[in-house]
């Protein structure tokens, strides 16, 4: 990722462990840590099947993955834990604000069932992050209650679990945890 020290400009400046570069010359140090991400599996009761479920997933309308399915969610930003995240980027990503009781810790509304490593590559950067996939019942919600995100999502699907195609879903992590949730 670095080709000179940021500090000093040194071509000396090694990469260890795959996670920290240190430069000789200045003691330039930097931990190259994992990002953290969320993903969420939005679940609607399915009317033409009882007891059943359809889960959204939205199309990447960017690279990586492009075509791709995925769970909306993203990156952490600063300052943020990954509820207030994953709050945020649906707000973002399909223009739509998960119903919050007054007072109510977003805890009452996502819940986390399980995490994932991730490899994200992004214009010649290698991003790794630890994910975090929530879930979350919306009764009703369809594709009229939606305002995607054009320069993000292609569009927007809801799958009963039989109609999954796994090697349509973007990314590893992902197959996963939508493997994990429909075989909870
Ligand atoms: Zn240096």
């Amino acid at each position: 990722m670095f080709t000179f020290c940021p500090s000093c400009a040194s071509k000396k400046i090694n990469f260890e462990n795959g996670k920290v570069f240190r430069c000789p010359d200045c003691g330039f140090v930097y931990y190259h840590n994992i990002a953290a991400a969320t993903g969420c599996i939005i679940s609607v009761p399915a009317a033409d099947s009882p007891g059943g479920e359809r889960l959204m997933f939205l199309v990447r309308g960017k690279e990586p993955a492009r075509g791709k399915l995925d769970l909306p969610g993203g990156f952490v930003d600063l300052n943020e834990g990954a509820l207030e995240g994953l709050y945020r980027e649906l707000q973002e990503e399909i223009g739509w604000t998960p119903p919050v009781p007054p007072g109510a810790p977003l805890s009452q509304v996502f819940t986390l069932f399980a995490s994932f490593p991730n490899i994200y590559p992004y214009k010649n950067i290698t991003y790794h992050t630890c994910d975090l996939f929530f879930s979350l019942s919306a009764p009703g919600l369809s594709e009229k209650d939606l305002h995607l995100e054009e320069a993000e999502i292609a569009g927007v699907c809801f799958l009963v679990p039989d109609e999954i195609n796994y090697d349509a879903l973007a990314f590893e992590s992902t197959r996963r945890a939508v493997k994990a949730y429909v075989e909870r």
